[in-house]
């Protein structure tokens, strides 16, 4: 074992969270290497320290008061969120979607308004028609 793997391990050693194959890997590294035997008694000073502290009890109604603010900052998804959580190649394809409507009520609006027959409109189709105007 390299001694970056056993420091990043010592404290789940130290808590007995290891398999028994990895704290003998552990223990042959660390019989072998005085940097990681210093780190591990560093360690285990410190847990042997905070061990000693007196237990720190929550005020009361602390439960509730957590679960009011928790709820407080709890934000609905608007219209930005929803649009942010959208991929780059989803948004392209909402913004083409758009586009292709928005061109297609163009083209049918400029059909329908030019095939009209004069006389078949309401009275201000009518007017613009008999001048030649289709608006
Ligand atoms: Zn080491």
């Amino acid at each position: 074992m390299k001694c970056k793997m056993v420091r990043n391990r010592l404290d789940a050693l130290l808590d007995g969270e290891l398999p028994v194959a990895e704290v003998e890997r552990m223990k042959a590294h660390l019989g072998e290497c005085q940097g990681c035997r210093q780190e591990l008694a560093a360690r285990q000073q410190i847990a042997d320290a905070l061990s000693r502290l007196p237990p720190i009890l929550a005020p009361n109604h602390f439960a509730r008061r957590a679960r009011r603010a928790f709820r407080s900052n709890l934000k609905r998804p608007g219209m930005a969120e929803w649009w942010q959580g959208l991929s780059m190649a989803m948004r392209s394809a909402v913004c083409g979607a758009a586009l292709a409507g928005l061109l297609c009520g163009a083209v049918l609006g400029i059909n329908v308004t030019a095939s009209q027959v004069p006389g078949t409109g309401n009275l201000y189709q009518n007017f613009y028609a008999s001048k030649g105007i289709y608006p």
